[in-house]
């Protein structure tokens, strides 16, 4: 078997929510999905997926990890990030193409099964305290055994469409308040968790986790930004709540440093950014020998959502699955088989590969411009923050 092409489908759901998929065919007739982790840079990794095609079109697709060293090695420079969510689409593709053609889920393939099911937390934000509070105990009621949102904008949208406020002070006040109120609201038996999506820094954040420790949240994500690992050695010292980290990192390279000295207790691994489930796999076994435990970061489509839970069946150290709605909810007609889920937990289906289903035909109807941006945020005196 040979891998004969790989397609990009930078598209958008009926309700305007965009994805990047990538499809690699090969000369068998099977076909595998991956996924693209940073949409908006599309038309840099739709380049870079064509440039990597020139690696991977003519090869057996079995040779994971072969194809893996030369995708992320073989331009001499080490890969970045956006070669990595390139490399991580074919890489997820290829395991799918793999399971397809011996009739295996990949889960088995990984290892797996280590569990039955993964237990998974929704996103649960609100536009404001009332919102989060009832958005938090719907999710309750539907069989969530989580609940999450993020670090708290200060002021609304701007005469800028997209943009908005956060000034730090003011925004840790918001966040304990709502971690206190949401806390009373659920009970202590429903795990919170608070997504600070690096928009802290050491000393804000430091002050926030002190004045969260009584109401027990399971963790608190991206505290700070990533660019320096080496700075999750300050929080150590002084933040005595559960840390997860890792969705912007790009490869095992990153992780090195904050594993080997136990800087974090979750590592959030994003499968479609770190270089796909052969450099996911890695990671998760090099955390289990310092009892870190996976969170992996899964806010995309389908396809993200089932290689996420594939690795988590296949996984001892799995703390809780990102997926922020439920799947089969969303874009069905484009996926009308997505992994299952019942009562707050989600499971790889026992069809071969990744389990899931692609109209492929109602994708090539929805193609976009993928390039784009994400919402800005500024602070109070005009600076640029992160959103
Ligand atoms: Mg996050």
């Amino acid at each position: 078997m040979k891998v004969t092409k790989i397609t990009s489908y930078p598209i958008e759901d009926s309700t305007g929510r965009g994805y990047f998929f990538v499809k690699v065919d090969t000369d068998a007739g099977i076909y595998g999905l991956g996924e693209i982790g940073i949409r908006n840079w599309g038309k840099a990794i739709a380049n870079a997926i064509d440039h990597l095609a020139q690696v991977v079109v003519g090869q057996d697709p079995w040779a994971t990890e072969r194809l893996w060293q030369k995708m992320f090695r073989g331009g001499f420079f080490p890969a970045d990030k956006v070669y990595s969510c390139a490399i991580s689409a074919i890489d997820i593709a290829l395991w799918d193409i793999k399971g397809k053609s011996v009739k295996m889920p990949v889960y088995k393939l990984l290892g797996g099964p280590v569990r039955d099911k993964v237990v998974c937390y929704p996103h649960t934000q609100g536009s404001n305290l009332k919102s989060l509070i009832e958005n938090c105990k719907k999710a309750v009621d539907d069989g969530w055994k989580f609940v999450r949102w993020g670090q708290p904008e200060t002021g609304g949208l701007l005469e800028a469409p997209g943009e908005a406020v956060l000034e730090p002070v003011e925004s840790i006040m918001l966040a304990v308040e709502q971690v206190e109120a949401v806390r009373k609201a659920v009970g202590p038996k429903i795990q919170i968790l608070l997504d600070v999506h690096t928009r802290l820094d050491p000393p804000e954040l430091i002050q926030m986790c002190r004045d969260l420790e009584p109401y027990k949240p399971f963790f608190i994500e991206d505290p700070i930004r990533s660019e320096n690992p080496g700075s999750y050695k300050l929080l150590r010292q002084h933040v005595n709540l559960p840390i997860a980290a890792g969705e912007q990192w790009s490869s095992k390279w990153p992780f090195r440093e904050v594993i080997e000295e136990d800087l974090i207790d979750y590592a959030r691994i994003d499968l479609c950014i770190v270089g796909g489930l052969t450099e996911a796999l890695k990671i998760t076994h090099w955390a289990e020998t310092h009892y870190i435990n996976i969170v992996p970061h899964n806010p995309l489509g389908p396809v993200s959502a089932a290689a996420c839970v594939s690795l988590c069946m296949a996984s001892t150290n799995v703390g809780v699955q990102e997926m922020p709605r439920r799947p089969g909810s969303y874009a069905s007609d484009l996926f009308p088989v997505q992994v299952s889920w019942a009562d707050g937990y989600a499971w790889a289906n026992d069809a071969p590969g990744l389990g899931i289903e692609f109209n492929v035909k109602a994708a090539e109807k929805r193609i976009v411009d993928p390039t784009g941006w994400p919402p800005q945020l500024r602070r109070n005196d005009g600076a640029f923050t992160n959103w």
